[in-house]
């Protein structure tokens, strides 16, 4: 498991970020997280991310495109802004080499979900023509508040369908979305049952990222409110979301407030070196631990024989 963190500074300053915290995974936003002004990223600055992520220490990268995306919207203007900047996001994405863009879905906003359906299918498709072989779409489960799509397994397998099983399509699960959705991840059986609704829906190498954060509000609360590792609601048992034999070879990575309440932090990585260590299945799955390996970075042996032997 590549562990790490939402790191600030884009694709400028991120993997230094990473770097200083002792991450072996990033997330990253490529541009500012507050407005929809996508900028223009220099050939040469994404080819040196590219570079660097090839030769580690950090060995995988997510993009997470803009919050203010909403594909299922009702709104022309908002809807098209969201389509063309998650399409910009693929690209920036793909020339940094990143693992993958993970994105919301959105809100129907009270229109319904088949009507939500229709907005998000074709926007979709514009992201997936920007997909590489390395550099997937993800979409992510909702914490399940107000109208948002994709607050279950069943709801993103549903899009999945509708786009034909897209070949670079995956998702990404957080377990804070999952609890507060009324999944208890902390329970080995509930989270043994998602993974299989994964892979009974979508196949298990669809799923390609998880984010490890704890919950500040309880079970099926719907609250989006992330806590530190081991400091919300689901305490020691976030174990479970990283025990599974299916996800070993995943980057995990924090979206939590920090210690210092600016983001995750050295310290921060350290709790989830320490909670992966209790936790990490004694024998490793083998066979898709090696099929991934394969698959990973065709051209870098470095960065495959790092999936298979760090923490
Ligand atoms: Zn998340
Ligand atoms: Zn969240």
């Amino acid at each position: 498991m590549l562990l790490g963190a939402h790191c600030s500074g884009g694709i400028k300053a991120s993997l230094d970020r990473a770097e200083e915290i002792g991450a072996d995974a990033v997330q990253l936003f490529a541009q500012s997280p507050r407005a929809w002004r996508f900028p223009e990223h220099e050939r040469a600055q994404l080819e040196l991310f590219a570079s660097r992520l090839e030769q580690g220490p950090v060995r995988a990268a997510l993009v997470h495109a803009l919050y203010l995306i909403n594909l299922a919207t009702p709104n022309d203007e908002i809807y098209e802004k969201s389509a063309t900047t998650l399409a910009s996001t693929v690209d920036a994405a793909a020339g940094i080499e990143a693992d993958g863009v993970v994105f919301h879905v959105g809100s129907h906003l009270g229109a319904g979900f088949e009507a939500g359906l229709k907005r998000v299918i074709p926007a979709m498709e514009r992201a997936l023509d920007r997909t590489t072989d390395q550099t997937w779409l993800l979409m992510e489960n909702s914490a399940g508040a107000g109208a948002t799509i994709g607050r279950s397994v069943d709801e993103l397998a549903v899009i999945f369908d509708h786009l034909d099983g897209h070949p670079r399509l995956g998702v990404c699960l957080d377990s804070c979305h999952l609890y507060v959705s009324g999944i208890d991840v902390t329970d080995p059986a509930a989270y043994a049952a998602v993974l299989d609704t994964v892979d009974a829906a979508m196949g298990l190498d669809r799923l390609r990222a998880l984010h490890v954060n704890d919950a500040e509000a309880p079970l099926g609360s719907n609250r989006d409110r992330h806590a530190n590792v081991l400091e919300g609601q689901m305490g020691e048992q976030i174990g479970v979301f990283l025990a599974h034999p299916a996800v070993q070879d995943l980057p995990a990575v924090l979206e939590t407030p920090g210690k210092d309440g600016h983001g995750p932090r050295a310290p921060d990585i350290e709790v989830l070196r320490d909670l992966y260590a209790r936790w990490k299945p004694k024998k490793r799955a083998s066979a898709r631990g090696s099929a991934r390996a394969a698959r990973t970075r065709g051209s870098s042996a470095g960065r495959a024989g790092a999936r298979r032997t760090r923490g």
